[in-house]
C-alpha cells in the first residue's frame, strides 16, 4: 500500500513538471503566425530611429536636447488677427505676460524700426541698380551671432526688413509653458487670434513683403502662413496653391474665419488647386514674392503621430523622393518669380538633405538650366533679433534653422531666401 502510495505521488511530481513544461517553439511550426502577429515598428516609432540616425551625427552634441524638445510639448505662439479689434487683445495679452515677439520680443530694435540708408550689403556691387535700395543695411550692431560661422560668401547679401507692423505675434517668454486659450470671437465677429508655432512665423517676416507686391504661395494649406502674409495687408495680389483640395478647404475655413469678405475677393485672392511643379512654366517671371514652404518629413508631427506618418514603411519610396520634389518645387519658385524678387524656401524638417541640399540644388539647376543668377540672403541679422525667442542652429551652409528646446520649444523650421537678379 506504502509502495502504491510512494508511486502515485512520483507520477503526480511527474505531472505537475510535465505540466511546467512547454516545447521549445519549432520555428517552422511558428513561424507563420510569429511573422502576422509581431508587432511592426510604428511610424512614429521609425521616425525617432531615422531622426537618431540621420540627426544624431547632423547635429552632434545637440541632439540630445532637440530630441527631448520635439518628444515634448510644442510652444505656439498667437498671431494676432489685424482685422478685429486688437488694441483689445494686446491688452488681454500683456496681463497674462506674453509679448509679441515681432517687434517687441527681440534683443535690438524690431525690423520696422531699424535705421535704413547709408550703409551697402555685401556683395552690393553684384546686385542690379533696382535692387540697391536704401533698406540694404547690415547693422554692425546685428551681426555676428551664436554660429561661429564662417563669414558668408561674397554672393550672399545681407538686407534689413521692415516688417508691417499689422503682424504681430504673442509669445510666452522663455521656459514659461503656459498655454494660450483657445482663440474668441471679436467684435467683429471673427476670432481673435490664430495659434501656430511662432517659428513658421519667420519664413513669412523674412520674405519681406512690401506694399503692392504680388505674392505666390505655392504649397499654402492648411494655411498659418498665408494668414500672416494676408495680416501683413501689403499684398496687392495673393495666389494661394496647394496641390490637395482636402487640406485646401481647410485653408478656406481659416480665411472665413479670420479675414473679411471684402479682401477676399477674385482680383485679390487666387486660391487654385495644381501641382506647383509646374507653376513656373505656366506663370514665369511674374511674382515680386513667392513662398515655397515645401511639404517634408514634419519631424515634430512624424514622432508623435501615426497617422499617415512619412516614416512608416507604406511611404519609404515617398519619403526618398521628398528631396526631388521640393527641388522641383523650389526651381518652380524661382521661374515664377521675377527679376529683381526674391524667394523663400523652407521646411518644419531638420533634415539637412531637405533644406541646404535642396536650396543648393535648386540654385543650380535654375542657374544651369534656366540662365538664372540667384543670391542667397544672409540672414545672420535675423537670427541674431529672434535669439530671445528661438532657438537656432546657426551653422546652416545657406538659411537658418530654428531647432526644438525645452525652455523654447517651437520648430523645427528651416528657411532661406534667395533674391532672383535675372
Ligand atoms: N504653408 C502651409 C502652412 O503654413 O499652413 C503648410 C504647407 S505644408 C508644409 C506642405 C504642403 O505642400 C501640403 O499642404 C501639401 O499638400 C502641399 N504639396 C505637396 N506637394 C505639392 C505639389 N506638388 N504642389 C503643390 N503643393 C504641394
Amino acid at each position: 500500500m506504502a509502495a502504491l502510495r510512494g508511486c502515485s505521488l512520483r507520477l503526480k511530481t511527474l505531472c505537475e513538471r510535465l505540466g511546467e513544461w512547454r516545447r521549445p517553439p519549432r520555428r517552422d511550426a511558428h513561424k507563420k503566425k510569429w511573422a502576422s502577429s509581431r508587432p511592426s515598428a510604428r511610424g512614429a516609432e521609425l521616425a525617432l530611429q531615422n531622426l537618431d540616425m540621420s540627426c544624431g551625427p547632423q547635429l552632434g552634441d545637440l541632439w540630445p536636447s532637440v530630441r527631448v524638445g520635439l518628444l515634448c510639448e510644442q510652444k505656439y505662439g498667437a498671431l494676432l488677427n489685424s482685422f478685429e479689434d486688437v488694441e483689445k487683445v494686446i491688452r488681454q495679452m500683456e496681463l497674462q505676460q506674453a509679448k509679441d515677439f515681432v517687434y517687441g520680443g527681440g534683443d535690438s530694435q524690431g525690423f520696422g524700426c531699424m535705421p535704413k540708408g547709408g550703409c551697402k550689403p555685401r556683395g552690393i556691387q553684384d546686385l542690379p541698380q533696382d535692387l540697391q535700395t536704401p533698406e540694404s543695411c547690415p547693422d554692425p550692431s546685428l551681426a555676428g551671432g551664436d554660429s561661429g560661422r564662417e563669414s558668408p560668401s561674397s554672393l550672399e547679401t545681407k538686407q534689413c526688413l521692415s516688417v508691417s507692423p499689422n503682424l504681430k505675434c504673442f509669445t510666452f517668454p522663455r521656459g514659461d509653458t503656459t498655454r494660450f486659450k483657445p482663440a474668441r470671437q471679436g467684435s467683429l465677429r471673427m476670432l481673435e487670434y490664430y495659434l501656430m508655432d511662432a517659428a513658421s512665423l519667420l519664413p513669412v517676416l523674412i520674405l519681406d513683403v512690401q506694399p503692392g507686391h504680388t505674392v505666390l504661395d505655392l504649397c499654402a494649406a492648411p494655411g498659418g502662413k498665408t494668414l500672416a502674409l494676408l495680416q501683413t495687408e501689403c499684398c496687392r495680389h495673393l495666389a494661394i496653391n496647394d496641390i490637395s483640395s482636402s487640406r485646401l478647404s481647410r485653408l478656406r475655413k481659416i480665411l472665413h474665419n479670420y479675414v473679411p469678405k471684402n479682401l477676399c475677393t477674385e482680383d485679390r485672392l487666387r486660391i487654385t488647386s495644381f501641382d506647383g511643379r509646374l507653376w513656373g512654366e505656366i506663370e514665369r517671371d511674374t511674382f515680386d514674392r513667392v513662398l515655397v514652404d515645401a511639404p517634408c518629413t514634419t519631424d515634430r508631427h512624424s514622432v508623435h503621430e501615426e497617422d499617415n506618418n512619412i516614416f512608416s514603411r507604406l511611404r519609404i519610396r515617398e519619403r526618398q523622393m521628398l528631396p526631388l520634389l521640393q527641388t522641383q518645387l523650389l526651381v518652380s519658385g524661382i521661374l515664377a518669380t521675377k527679376p529683381g524678387g526674391s524667394i523663400v524656401y523652407s521646411t518644419c524638417s531638420l533634415s539637412q538633405l531637405q533644406n541646404e541640399c535642396v536650396v543648393e540644388r535648386a540654385v543650380q539647376v535654375a542657374e544651369t538650366e534656366h540662365g538664372m543668377e540667384l543670391l542667397p540672403e544672409d540672414l545672420t541679422d535675423v537670427r541674431t533679433h529672434y535669439r530671445e525667442t528661438f532657438n537656432f542652429y546657426g551653422r546652416c551652409r545657406v538659411g537658418e534653422l530654428v531647432l526644438p528646446h525645452l525652455t523654447a520649444n517651437y520648430g523645427p523650421m528651416y528657411f532661406c531666401k534667395l533674391h532672383k537678379i535675372h
